[in-house]
């Protein structure tokens, strides 16, 4: 019995090893393209995300490991517009010894790009902050995993449309859900300026205490900003980022006298398998649309 157990638990593994070689190899940057890919990718594809949650893409620089990694993929995706500002030489050299690289944000429209003065010259990379906009980065993911087997291109391409209908999907709940928050208290206070698409797509002023990148930490005459802003408002609240400091934002409610709403996932998905509990139903928040589900839950309950 013993033997006949090793014997199939051998074979099993044999045969996973073979599914897994026979696997498209793409490697990814940030979580949020690296749940992209992987929906769309499904079964016909083996995805290596470097960034984990919690990690800011902004400050992110590869390690010796993430090269080796990059050098043996067959496909890269990273999410673009600077973004992974640490890793674009990179991409760049990349791109130029043939590999297949991709900046998902490429299908993007010029003319849907946000372009905020405080980045001046610089397109905002925070795409994802609206669900429909961010959909629009599927039909890259579709046309790279094909070119990398283009005996999946059926496959990815109904892959794909589901998960644009899904991400639609997402975002029209949201726009329900926010129905319950009145006009008035539809401000967003946050670390950085990761929602400005965000705010675009709901109807929300945002106010970020750090400028658009993580780079630059929030000065005392940002902080007193703020403060002033929130009193004026009557604020009910404001919000922590996962992947960043909260400290600024803590400093803010302290003198401003208003409480942290929660934390909100800006630059990274939370952990896949997690599952949060929001508006009667369970999400994994390590998935794009947890992610959404629980960012909208975490500020219609604080500010309804
Ligand atoms: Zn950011």
């Amino acid at each position: 019995m013993k033997r006949l157990i090793a014997l199939t638990t051998g074979l099993v593994a044999a045969a996973l090893t073979q599914a897994s070689a026979a696997k498209l190899n793409v490697v990814t940057t940030s979580t949020m393209v690296t749940d992209m890919v992987k929906s769309v990718g499904g079964d016909r594809v083996s995805v290596v995300g470097l960034m984990g949650p919690g990690v800011d893409p902004h400050l992110y620089k590869p390690a010796s490991g993430d090269v080796v990694k990059l050098q043996r993929a067959k496909v890269i995706f990273y999410s673009g517009l600077m973004l992974e500002g640490r890793m674009a030489d990179l991409f760049f050299r990349m791109a130029r010894s043939g590999k297949k690289v991709y900046a998902v944000t490429e299908s993007i429209p010029e003319s849907d790009r946000l372009e905020p003065p405080e980045f001046e010259g610089h397109w905002d990379p925070h795409v994802w902050g609206d669900p429909t906009l961010w959909s629009k980065c599927i039909s890259t993911v579709v046309e790279g995993l094909s070119a990398g087997d283009p005996a999946g291109r059926e496959y990815f391409a109904k892959r794909g449309a589901a998960v644009v209908k899904s991400y639609k999907d997402v975002h029209q709940w949201a726009l329900k859900r926010i129905s319950a928050v009145p006009k008035a208290q539809r401000v967003l206070v946050t670390s950085h300026d990761a929602f400005n698409y965000f705010g675009k797509a709901f109807g929300f002023q945002v106010v970020a205490v750090q400028g658009l990148s993580t780079v630059t930490e929030a000065g005392l005459a940002d902080i007193a900003k703020t403060v002033d802003f929130i009193k004026g408002k009557k604020l009910k609240a404001i919000f922590v980022e996962s992947s960043v400091n909260p400290a600024a934002i803590e400093r803010v409610s302290k003198d401003a006298g208003v409480k942290i709403g929660g934390e909100l996932f800006s630059d990274a998905c939370g952990k896949p398998g997690e599952l949060h509990e929001g508006n009667g139903e369970k999400y994994d928040v390590g998935t794009f649309v947890g992610m959404v589900k629980h960012n909208i839950n975490t500020i219609v309950d604080a500010l309804k």
